[in-house]
């Protein structure tokens, strides 16, 4: 032992256990020719190094910047110690037992390595369908409990063949420890079956399931978190039939090609939207779709863009190499499931759901099975890229579990784990562990009995995932949700928490704010604490509280939940308010025509205030003018007047004009200048392209004014935009510019959903600072106006 030698113990938290980290340690300070050895413990790995002082530098380094794909280093803790004589060996040794607070890698797509093999005739997985390594494959959804071993997982069932076991056992190897490994001996296996589930004989599976779809059928296609329903993509017919049986009736199917080359003869990629197509998490990415485009109408009817994704397991690569000998260049790959129940998950659900025993008729003409049960469902990924920033706009497969690592002091030191339960709609959970926030897969619409299990299952899952068990419940201010209803039900403190002071606080604990910032809200609709339905929100916001500011205009929604689906009665509403129901009723309008029979009745609800409640809603506005200028009366789904009035806009023009007033105390931006506009306007001819491109120029610097005089109110500089009309790429990317324009500093989601997917974050967020500030034991807590709690 020279005199320079140094010893260095080092403890190394992050994605670091599963993900091949311990070789990785050991083949580097072999390299270098270190001494020591390495260790999964409790908080991640631990390790000693020893050797001249700059090798043990060189492994600090590279340690970092070399480390594998799949890792996430967040903290190297080193110290110095004695160096030890007699050491002449690195080894690995066991793991300790003992409390975890490591993490677990998501779910990611096949790495090159294996793909390599996969191809090669000669390797022993050559055309094996579950091959994977320490890079890559099935984690979140196949671990049913920690510590994240074999026996553990679904893969329990699949003995190691000898050659696999030599592998796992072998440091050196990229399977050194890959706990799913699997080869066609030992491994599960592929089989296709018919809409019964019975077998059907076929040498080749995958080839048998691509002529199928060649024949225009539809397949049911296991994947790695539920099952896929696929179809020819550039067939009006399959889509039509895939479509029709899926009672899906307007929402956009997603497609999956090849590769980034066939996805640039479907639509225009720009450069971080086509990363975003061929990063390892796999998303479905939403682009604009290319003129003339081979894809069916049914697709994705009256949309300019187009969700596209590329294959993300070796099946899929498998299928699409299939399929594309057969000429299908694209292929449908829309979740399994009927509407908005949750996706299929095991071989007999899926026969039942969307096999031949489904209760309304089958989908699935063929169901391509194997027998790895996925033990937690994970949707697809959805993002979009605006502004130039990667957007996530369904934040599900490929990125949970992966922790949003808040800035410290955004969640009070000491903080036990904190449960947030969630929007109704387009659930997600969260469960804060000190400074990492685990929001959880997209769980859905909380309106079936289905979800509500899937829902409970996952709070389930990552309390023992992440070995944290929650003391306090957030949930929403809205007394009928389901979700807050589960939450009061837990019998721990709860905290209520306002929808859009969540969604601001979302945004603020993304970008690591505190104190207090003008929070815009721009939503659909949320619980007010006033009782009425908020969505068009200013607020001083806080992550312990809040002010409201101001907000928009308000108008009545006549039948409530009806007008959501009826646009016609939010249009006529707000005609209603600016006209009076007489004027209204004379007005050559289409809708009027059209709905005549029916307005007196709705006239008389908004009169009289039955079942018409109030709202200051910005989704609902942009439904009203969607509806005013003949574009859409009904919709199918939530939000689909408002998505169809963007995709309608070809370039911004002449703004319609809003005004600013103040009405009880509260900044209120009035929409009613910008109605009679509109009314004037269709009565002149204006198609929906011309009345969008105006509403939309209008609307940018009507709320670009109004935020600007609310900062001026309160002082406030620095803005947090949040809410489900983020989703608008017009509002998302011009507010930013003109606030910023006018000297506020603009924060934006991007890390989680601006929608009511990322809602559970901002819950967590306030629930932790309203822990601080001492809570109701066994009670429930209400955030109230004044920032308060009662
Ligand atoms: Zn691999
Ligand atoms: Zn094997």
């Amino acid at each position: 032992m020279s005199a320079k030698t140094t010893r260095e113990l080092a403890r190394v938290e992050g994605v670091v256990q599963g993900v091949g980290f311990r070789p990785f340690v050991y083949n580097l300070a072999r390299g270098l020719g270190l001494t020591g050895w390495v260790s999964n413990t409790a908080a991640g790995v631990e390790l000693a190094v020893q050797g001249g002082g700059e090798a043990v530098e060189e492994f600090f380094a590279r340690l970092e910047t070399q480390a594998p794909p799949l890792a996430v280093i967040h903290r190297v803790e080193r110290q110095t110690a004695e160096p030890e004589p007699g050491e002449s060996e690195f080894e690995i040794r066991a793991s300790e037992g003992g409390k975890r607070s490591t993490l677990i890698s998501p779910d990611v797509a096949v790495c090159e390595a294996c793909l390599a093999e996969m191809l090669d005739p000669v390797d022993r997985r050559h055309g094996y369908a579950f091959i994977n390594c320490t890079h890559c494959g099935p984690r979140y959804t196949i671990i049913e409990d920690l510590p994240y071993d074999r026996p553990l997982t679904t893969m329990k069932a699949f003995e190691m063949c000898p050659a696999c076991g030599a592998e796992y056992h072998d440091p050196t190897d990229r399977r050194f420890h890959a706990q799913p490994t699997a080869c066609p001996v030992c491994g599960p296996r592929l089989w296709l079956a018919d809409g019964e589930g019975n077998e059907l004989a076929a040498d080749d599976a995958v080839a048998e399931a691509a002529e199928a779809l060649a024949k225009g059928e539809v397949l049911a296609v296991k994947g790695l978190g539920g099952f896929h329903l696929a179809a020819d993509a550039a067939s009006e017919e399959a889509v039509a039939r895939l479509r029709g049986r899926k009672h899906r009736e307007e929402k956009p199917l997603a497609v999956m090609v090849a590769g980034l080359e066939q996805a640039r003869a479907l639509a225009e990629l720009d450069q971080a939207s086509a990363e975003a197509l061929a990063s390892r998490e796999r998303p479905i990415v939403l682009v604009p779709r290319r003129e003339g485009a081979p894809l069916a109408p049914s697709v994705a009817p009256r949309n300019r863009l187009i969700g596209l994704l590329l294959p993300y397991t070796p099946l899929h690569h498998l299928l699409l190499a299939a399929a594309a000998e057969r000429g299908l260049k694209a292929l449908v790959m829309t979740s399994g499931n009927v509407s908005d129940e949750p996706i299929c998950l095991d071989n007999h659900e899926a026969v039942c759901r969307i096999g031949a025993k489904a209760a309304r008729g089958a989908i699935a003409d063929k169901l391509l099975l194997h027998n790895r049960d996925i033990h937690l469902r994970s949707d697809d990924s959805v993002v979009r890229v605006v502004g130039g920033a990667l957007r996530q706009m369904r934040r599900s497969r490929g990125f949970v579990p992966s922790p949003l690592i808040l800035a410290p002091g955004v969640a009070p030191e000491g903080c036990p784990p904190i449960l947030a339960a969630g929007a109704h709609q387009k659930n997600t959970l969260c469960l804060l562990r000190g400074r990492e926030a685990f929001l959880s897969q997209h769980v859905g619409d909380l309106d079936d009995l289905r979800t509500l299990e899937f829902f409970e299952l996952t709070a389930g899952h990552l309390a023992r995932i992440l070995e944290a068990e929650p003391q306090v419940i957030a949930c929403d201010l809205h007394p009928d949700y389901l979700s807050s209803k589960w939450a009061v039900e837990r019998g721990l403190p709860v905290v209520r928490v306002q929808h859009h002071h969540a969604h601001a606080v979302a945004v603020m604990a993304e970008h690591g704010l505190s104190g207090e910032v003008l929070g815009l809200c721009l939503d659909g609709t949320g619980f007010g604490d006033d009782a009425t339905v908020w969505g068009g929100e200013l607020l001083a916001a806080r992550a312990g509280g809040y002010r409201r500011l101001g907000r928009l205009r308000r108008f009545g929604l006549p039948g409530g939940e009806a007008a959501v689906k009826e646009p016609w009665r939010v249009g006529w509403s707000l005609l209603h308010e600016v006209f009076g129901p007489e004027e209204a009723a004379s007005l050559a309008l289409g809708l009027v025509e059209r709905r005549g029979q029916h307005l007196p009745l709705i006239s008389r609800m908004i009169a009289q205030g039955i079942n018409t409640p109030l709202t200051s809603s910005l989704g609902r506005l942009f439904d009203g003018v969607a509806a005013l200028c003949g574009l859409r009366e009904e919709v199918a789904y939530e939000g689909q007047a408002a998505v169809e009035l963007e995709q309608a806009m070809q370039a911004l023009a002449d703004g319609y004009p809003f005004a600013l007033r103040e009405t009880e105390g509260l900044l209120e931006l009035d929409w009613g200048p910008a109605v009679m506009a509109v009314v004037e306007d269709v009565l002149n001819g204006a198609d929906a392209a011309t009345v969008s491109a105006r509403f939309h120029a209008g609307l940018l610097a009507g709320l670009s004014a109004w935020a600007q005089a609310g900062a001026e109110l309160s002082g406030l500089t620095r803005a947090c935009l949040g809410g489900g009309c983020l989703m608008n790429a017009c509002l998302l990317a011009g507010l930013p510019a003109a606030l910023e324009g006018a000297g506020l500093t603009v924060y934006t989601a991007a890390l989680a959903p601006s929608n009511d997917g990322g809602l559970s974050l901002g819950q967590a967020v306030a629930a932790a600072n309203a822990w601080a500030n001492g809570l109701d034991p066994g009670g429930v807590t209400t955030f109230t106006p004044d920032g308060g709690k009662s």
